[in-house]
């Protein structure tokens, strides 16, 4: 074992963002390290949950500025939470990563053109009229034949080339949210998810109306901050939980989430302000009233019959399988769809390597998971690929485009709601 695992010292911790009794609950058995994607690559402890358990202990029993080597760790884990369906003692990893990261760049803030780079993106995620800029630049470069001379050519720099390889057009138009007196359900549009996936979120409305649903969306709702709590920046991350909080009101409407990653840190938004005097009652009972769109939407027939049979692979979100325990939901509304046979695939709730931003920070052991997950979803031969996730989504297109295939890859709620038109894509 790395000497920087044996560095811990004192189990006292001296941080308000890990709690003591979180890290207790770890008892060293090592059961979580055949579950954890980073350790299978990288076959090293310090890239395990374990390891990584007893580096944030040894993180927070001092005050010191960490060391290079345990922030390269720690900044190594997906946050994918595989760890957290693996362990029998309940350690709630995802919590205590956070929370280590928040440590992390409370005494080690990150400088460099990584830094700026990674507090300009979370800038931009956090407005949505910077993400729609962003977006319609984005559409303008692929659009415009520039990104394929770009690849052609070699131009981009390694990290540059990984957000490249994520790029594709976005789906129509962006969504705008509307507020709808009477709604019996509140959309979370989200950041990218608006912009980048307006189709899927029409989607959703359909699919949710057809079953005589009634879709309110507050016009004033943010980004959810996942993002930023996983890159360590909890404050801002509780600025955007409060106006969120703000924007839905008070109400019991149920809150629908059809990205993966937000409906976790959504459902979290309880624990991240337990400690805000203010706001730990409200951020309690929005988190009781989010939902992902599987647990809130029925079976029921398309608008448009498959014309045969598909068999279609189902792409857990690790924030969905692992985040909020939710594998059954989804694939009960595939299966309520005639002509539909769900293909297994191997290693099923192995993360394909995209977790937020991390194909863009760890571009070799993104590249690694998303090539086993490839393969094993070109094992099964599918017709069609179906996530629950938009980072997965991208990572899986970009990742079968580059091993020759041509699968389409879309989001549930599109499949839902005409899964026709997904099969031609
Ligand atoms: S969250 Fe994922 S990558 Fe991080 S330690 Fe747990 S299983 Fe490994
Ligand atoms: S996280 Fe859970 S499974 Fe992993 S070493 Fe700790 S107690 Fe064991």
């Amino acid at each position: 074992m790395p000497s920087v695992i044996d560095a811990q010292t004192t189990h006292r911790s001296t941080s308000q963002h890990v709690s003591e009794e979180d890290l207790k609950t770890c008892v060293s058995c090592g059961l979580c390290l055949n579950d954890c994607p980073t350790y299978r690559v990288l076959e090293d402890e310090a890239d395990s949950p374990r390891g990584r358990i007893q580096l944030i202990r040894a993180l927070v029993a001092t005050d010191a500025r960490p060391d290079a080597s345990l922030v390269s760790h720690l900044d190594a884990c997906l946050v994918c939470r595989a760890c957290e369906t693996a362990c029998p003692s309940g350690v709630p990893f995802g919590r205590i990563m956070e929370g280590a990261r928040e440590v992390v760049r409370e005494r080690a803030p990150r400088g460099g053109l990584g830094g700026r780079a990674m507090a300009a993106g979370l800038a931009t995620v956090s407005r949505p009229g910077r993400v729609g800029l962003a977006t319609l630049l984005g559409a303008a470069y692929v659009r415009s034949g520039m990104q394929s001379l770009v690849r052609r050519l070699h131009l981009l720099p390694s990290r540059l080339a990984a957000m490249d390889r994520l790029l594709s057009a976005p789906e129509g138009r962006p969504f705008t949210p509307l507020a709808k007196p009477g709604g019996d359900l509140a959309l979370f549009a989200g950041c990218v998810m608006r912009t980048a996936f307006g189709e899927t979120h029409r989607a959703t409305v359909r699919v949710l109306e057809r079953e005589g649903r009634s879709i309110t969306a507050p016009t004033t709702q943010v980004c959810c901050g996942a993002l930023h709590v996983h890159a360590g920046d909890g404050e801002h991350a509780r600025d955007l939980a409060r106006a969120n909080i703000e924007a839905f009101g008070d109400g019991d409407t149920p809150i629908v989430v059809n990205a993966a990653g937000c409906g976790a840190h959504l459902k979290a938004y309880g624990h991240a302000l337990a400690n805000d005097g203010a706001w730990a009652e409200r951020a309690h009972a929005f988190a009781a009233r989010v939902r992902d769109v599987s647990e809130v939407a029925s079976p029921s027939a398309p608008a448009r019959p498959l014309p045969r049979e598909v068999r279609v692979v189902y792409q857990d979100a690790c924030h969905l399988a692992h985040g909020q325990q939710i594998r059954r939901q989804p694939r009960a509304l595939l299966q309520s769809i005639a002509g539909v046979t769900l293909a297994p695939i191997q290693d099923a709730e192995r993360c394909c390597g995209s977790a937020g931003v991390y194909n863009l920070t760890h571009p070799e052991i993104a590249d690694e998971l998303q090539r086993q997950k490839v393969a094993a979803i070109l094992a099964a031969s599918p017709d069609i690929v179906v996530s629950a996730n938009p980072g997965c989504i991208l990572q899986l297109r970009a990742g079968i485009a580059e091993a020759g295939a041509t699968v389409p890859v879309v989001h549930l709620m599109r499949f839902l709601d005409d899964p026709r038109a997904c099969l031609a894509e």
